[in-house]
């Protein structure tokens, strides 16, 4: 991977060669369906260990364990999911396993309007009112930000055809083919009752399930286009996070691999 590539704006910069592997933190906040703590992904799912000796890309990292290896080949993937599926803990899993940036648009978008920027001025009225912000802000955003990058997790882009098919003429001028189009597979009464238990104001029955319509009329056409593409990868989202992420970099190593 070329890390030396990295060097977000708004992220602390990463550093120019492979970095070191990061040791496991004991973290005393890390629960199984909590946040992630990689120390602890082993007795979950005991084969992290394994997965990290195993993978030709990672032969550097093999003594290491699961807390961070140097990729050897830029990894770029878009990750969906219904609201609730855990793709930002999904991700972050993702980037500490093989060092690659989280971009969320809908992250982007919160900070620019908190910054008040004439994008984030521009974009406001539509996220208050949970509608998709018009492609003449996004698409150029989204450009701009990948421009920046070699390998990412990119969330919550591309939510239509019209996007899917701008994203593809991108990255093919910048020379930059997808590793891996990952779906976080959740049963929508699941999505509903892990909300329900996160008790946010906004998180009324009503409104989730209002969501889960939106989101699925919108990832299923995208879902479909990567799928002809043979770049879907189809990850059941239910389990416990460290089980659900070991699924996930096994999958993205099998097609790194294949590469
Ligand atoms: P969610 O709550 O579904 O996880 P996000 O955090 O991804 O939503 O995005 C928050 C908001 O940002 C969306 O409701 C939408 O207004 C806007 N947004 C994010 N990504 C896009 C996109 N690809 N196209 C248009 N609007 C977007």
């Amino acid at each position: 991977m070329i890390v030396s590539s990295f060097a977000p704006p708004s992220a602390p910069a990463r550093s120019s060669a492979p970095r070191p592997l990061a040791q496991p933190q004991a973290n005393p906040a890390c629960g199984p369906n909590d946040e992630i703590c990689l120390s602890c992904a082993p007795s979950a799912a005991p084969n992290w260990k394994q997965l990290a000796v195993s993978t030709s890309a990672q032969a550097a990292a093999a003594s290491a364990g699961p807390a961070g290896v140097a990729l050897e080949q830029p990894l770029r993937m878009l990750l969906i999911g219904p609201p609730g599926s855990g793709k930002g803990t999904q991700a972050k899993i993702v980037d500490r396993f093989f060092d690659v940036p989280h971009i969320s648009t809908g992250q982007i978008l919160r900070q620019e309007i908190q910054q008040q920027t004439e994008l984030g001025k521009a974009a406001e009225p539509y996220v208050k009112a949970g509608q998709l912000v018009p492609d003449s802000i996004m698409l150029p955003m989204v450009d701009n930000r990948l421009e920046k990058e070699d390998s990412f997790i990119l969330d919550g882009f591309p939510r239509s055809i019209a996007q899917a098919q701008h994203l593809d003429q991108t990255l093919s001028r910048q020379n930059k083919p997808l590793t891996c189009v990952a779906t976080l597979d959740v049963n929508d009464e699941i999505v509903v009752k892990r909300l329900l238990e996160r008790g946010r104001e906004d998180d009324t029955e009503e409104i989730i399930r209002a969501r889960l319509k939106v989101y699925h009329d919108q990832a299923e056409p995208v879902m479909a286009h990567y799928q002809q593409q043979q770049l879907l990868e189809h990850i059941p989202a239910e389990g416990k996070v460290p089980e659900v992420g070991f699924n996930l970099v096994t999958r993205l190593n099998q097609r790194l691999d294949e590469n």
